[in-house]
């Protein structure tokens, strides 16, 4: 217990104030967003847990580094920098430095995804879906069961699972195109891959003659769930844990904004030199010449040292900790969570939450306004908006959790917001019975739930 709750390991230099609004004012805001948080202006957000994504603070040696960018056009030192640091930490030799993670998905698929060709994720972030259905391909997650049960204990819940995997590589024969292991995965609540789970994976991959890669986003975050949960793995160097994970892929998409600790930024990481060659000519076209792909020579540098610093038991364990220490709260006031928390985020677990209201009154989406109205927290909706509808059917998916994320920046927000956060989601779940639902005013074909209007129902 006191290990997982380790107080900050940095202190603070410098600090952005931020303002308190009165209830009147969000909910005057928040209408006008179209009940949509996206819309909101972030000034208005006393707590912002919209996303971890690009927006954690950066440390004073990733800063000084911003001084000592090189902004020529090719070969810059900091890129350098970079491919050297992802080498002896990843493993993997040849580096394509994108503008974020969605970046270097674009780049890979380019390269190796025909139309009509599937990609078996254990679940598939929402770009990386949008990806693949963009190039005409089919997405299929085969996460294990309990990824779907937010009661479930199981300390792998983002494991593949491996029959369903073996199935859908002998339906699909050659027709898949790539196996991806998203570690974390974020759209099952941040929950860790086990090494196990992707050797495994890796094997069945090879067998079929399939390459495997990982959405690498939050790889730190899942190394430390191997060095803290894995028999065999338990109390291994982080280090260690990591490049074994990446030793069972061909390559991986990395969003800097999240495990590179940086405010932009991603790369793709290759280690056949043929597909290298392939992706450079689309990383030329979409993100930029592939020495800097997209970002400033000083960008690169924050990123090197964001890599650098992430791979760090202190800072995880502050890291891991302080999202469990949230967790913790919520459970002791009875609040249904997504169990166990993961890496990077809490996720209320909406179905049990507002039992009252079905899937077309957009529970979670409605949940997510009543925190804004209540206490100026932003958290997300990760439901039946985000799911969006079948392209062949024009149906709403359905998914099977619906849930609120309440993601927490890296190294921005005290414990002591972190408990102002407990106490507004508290409240709403007090007076929860009262809650509505809202309905879509506005849907855009593609990605709905960034330009989505709602209203509410009487
Ligand atoms: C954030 C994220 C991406 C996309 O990265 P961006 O930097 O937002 O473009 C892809 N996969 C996962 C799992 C992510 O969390």
């Amino acid at each position: 217990m006191s290990e997982a709750f380790h107080a900050e390991p940095f202190r603070i230099k410098v600090v952005e104030p931020v303002r308190r609004t009165t209830r009147e004012e969000r909910a005057r805001l928040v209408q006008e967003a179209g009940y949509n948080l996206f819309h909101v202006p972030s000034e208005a957000v006393y707590v912002d847990l919209l996303t971890d994504s690009g927006t954690g603070a950066m440390s004073d040696r990733q800063w000084a580094g911003l001084m000592l960018g090189d902004e020529a056009y090719a070969g810059s030192r900091n890129f350098r920098h970079l491919e050297d640091t992802v080498r002896r930490l990843l493993g993997f030799e040849h580096v394509i430095p994108t503008h974020q993670g969605r970046g270097a998905e674009h780049v890979l698929f380019s390269a190796v995804l025909r139309e009509g060709q599937y990609v078996l994720n254990n679940m598939h972030f929402d770009t990386t879906r949008a990806h693949v259905q963009y190039r005409k391909c089919v997405p299929l997650d085969l996460a294990i069961a309990e990824a779907y049960n937010p009661t479930s204990s199981h300390p792998f819940k983002g494991n593949f699972d491996l029959d369903r995997l073996e199935a859908a590589l002998a339906a699909h024969g050659d027709k898949v195109a790539l196996v991806l292991a998203t570690v974390t995965c974020n759209t099952g609540g941040g929950q860790p891959v086990s090494l196990d789970n992707l050797e495994r994976t890796s094997a069945i991959a090879a067998r079929h003659g399939v390459p495997f890669f990982l959405d690498a986003c939050r790889f730190a975050e899942n190394a430390f769930f191997i060095q803290e949960r894995e028999p065999g793995w338990a109390g291994r160097p982080l280090g260690e844990i990591v490049r074994a994970m990446m030793d069972c892929a061909a390559g991986c998409t990395m969003s800097g904004k999240k495990d590179a600790l940086v405010n932009i930024g991603g790369f793709l990481a290759l280690r056949d030199p043929e597909v290298y060659r392939q992706a450079m000519v689309w990383a030329v076209l979409f993100e930029g010449f592939p020495t800097y792909g997209g970002l400033a020579g000083r960008d690169l540098e924050a990123m090197a040292r964001g890599l650098e610093e992430v791979v760090d038991d202190d800072y995880l364990r502050y890291r891991v900790g302080q999202v469990r220490r949230l967790a913790g709260l919520l459970l002791e006031a009875g609040v249904p969570i997504m169990e166990p928390p993961g890496g990077h985020a809490v996720y209320l677990d909406v179905r049990r939450f507002l039992p009252h209201l079905d899937q077309d009154q957009l529970p979670g989406q409605s949940l997510a306004v009543e925190l804004y109205l209540e206490g100026g927290v932003r958290g997300v909706e990760i439901g039946t908006v985000l799911a969006g509808r079948d392209p062949a059917t024009g149906e709403n998916y359905y998914p099977r959790l619906e849930l609120v994320r309440l993601a927490i920046p890296r190294r921005v927000y005290t414990d002591r917001h972190l408990d102002w956060v407990a106490q507004t989601v508290c409240r709403v779940h007090e007076r929860r019975g009262d809650i509505k639902g809202l309905a879509f005013d506005y849907e855009p074909p593609v990605l709905r739930h960034f330009t989505a209007t709602f209203r509410p129902l009487a």
